[in-house]
């Protein structure tokens, strides 16, 4: 193998360029983003850039000396339009192609818009979105935040810290529906009250009304909110257009591309890492897709190595899923998964502190760990999610009787 194509410069084409240099492969790895940067970090678009605290290198990913050392043939500002029939070479948008021995799919995800081109009402996902959102925060007094999942309660967070009222509107019953149970989603709905958020929970956004600019939004109780300020966080789109015609399959039930257990698509030689990666984790009882930072890097990392290994020495990922969020100067921690869940248990501490430690169990197993201000506590149970361990097992490691 001497020539292998990464498309997608995110945390996932990275991670998967340096752990090629890393096994030792000293080939052409060419790396493809449509963006104009280079690979940036994401988790602070949502806090440290919107708050201005942080510092602007903040989202830098590797120093100049570090990334340079990778020897990549870096093309940003270019979309690769098709990956032909057989993986062997991708058509970019400049007119070029690059071939290839081996390629690695990392285009991630896109935000879903909603249905409007008014100015002020912007999705975060882009550098440029973030810089777009902090400049207005910077003016406007009043913000609407459709969407309470993991990004619109971070925006909300934000805009709250920089002294803007904030509305934060949830079709769903609570917020994080998909994430975690809603025993704790509404723990968390009750952090963004305290702080003084006003939260519309089964309350849809209908429509934005402006003359070029939004200064109303419409929401499904009939009611209107007057702002010039709207973030979407309304979930994400999976970047697999340019796949069409490939032979990848994608996944119809949970978006994305479709990998085995080894991230490998169902072209040869051709792999895929990342928010739009799905595959089937044994511990999980069948496929999943992480839209997960740490996720990224990791499965990258190994995809990156069962390339150069070939059939024979190749690992199948089993990671145990990991996720943070910051809100209001509080770390939110999740290790595997919250939802569904027939079992909540808070095992230290209460939601009424505001700081606790939440096993998740499902089919008589513990299926996740979640933590709120509990760093410590919720990664001493990392090696619980690491192989099964059953309810009463997780119960008596954190010195619990069942049933007591
Ligand atoms: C605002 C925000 C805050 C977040 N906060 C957290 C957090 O606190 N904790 C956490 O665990 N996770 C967080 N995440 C999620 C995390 O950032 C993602 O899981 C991670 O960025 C996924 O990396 P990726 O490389 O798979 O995809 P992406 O980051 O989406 O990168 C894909 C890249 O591919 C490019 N691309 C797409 N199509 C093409 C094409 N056809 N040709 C060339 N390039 C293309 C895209 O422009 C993009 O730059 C956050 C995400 C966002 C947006």
């Amino acid at each position: 193998m001497r020539d292998i194509v990464i498309v997608g410069a995110g945390m996932a084409g990275l991670g998967a360029a340096e752990a090629l240099r890393a096994a030792g492969f000293d080939g052409t790895i060419t790396l493809i983003g449509e963006e104009p940067h280079r690979p940036y970090s994401r988790p602070p678009l949502s806090k440290e850039v919107l708050t201005g605290k942080g510092s602007p290198l903040g989202v830098v990913l590797r120093d100049e000396p570090e990334f340079d050392a990778l020897h990549l043939d870096l093309r940003t500002g270019v979309r690769a339009e098709r990956l032909r029939p057989g993986g062997r070479a991708v058509d970019l948008s400049d007119g070029t192609s690059v071939t290839a021995d081996g390629v690695i799919i990392a285009t991630g995800a896109a935000a879903r818009r909603p249905d409007t081109d008014l100015a002020g009402v912007h999705v975060l996902r882009t550098l440029d979105d973030a810089r777009a959102v902090r400049a207005a925060l910077e003016t406007e007094e009043r913000i609407v935040v459709a969407g309470a999942g993991f990004i619109g309660a971070e925006v909300a967070a934000s805009a709250r810290s920089l002294g803007l009222d904030v509305v934060l509107v949830e079709a769903a019953p609570t917020p994080l529906t998909r994430v975690v149970d809603p025993r704790v989603g509404r723990v968390l709905t009750d952090l963004h009250r305290d702080n003084g958020v006003e939260v519309r929970l089964g309350t849809a956004v209908t429509g934005f009304e402006g003359d070029g600019r939004v200064e109303r939004v419409r929401l499904s109780d009939g009611t209107a909110v007057e702002t010039g300020l709207v973030v979407a966080g309304l979930g994400v789109t999976m970047n697999t257009g340019w796949l069409a015609g490939s032979g990848v399959e994608l996944d119809e039930r949970l978006g994305g591309v479709r990998c085995d257990a080894y991230c490998a698509t169902t072209v040869p030689g051709v792999y895929a890492v990342g928010d739009l990666a799905s595959w089937p984790h044994p511990r999980y009882g069948g496929r999943i897709r992480l839209e997960h930072w740490t996720n990224a890097g990791e499965q990258a990392e190994l995809a990156a190595r069962n390339l150069l290994a070939g059939e024979n020495g190749r690992r199948p990922y089993t990671p145990v899923p990991y996720f943070w969020s910051d809100q209001y100067g509080m770390k939110i921690q999740l290790l595997g998964r919250a939802a569904p869940a027939e079992t909540v248990e808070f095992v230290h501490g209460s939601p009424e502190d505001r700081k606790f430690v939440a096993f998740f169990g499902d089919g008589g197993m513990l299926v996740g760990v979640l933590g709120l201000r509990s760093t410590p506590k919720v990664m001493r149970y990392r090696g619980l999610l690491e192989k099964p361990t059953t309810w009463d097992e997780a119960l008596a490691a954190a010195g619990i009787t069942a049933g007591a």
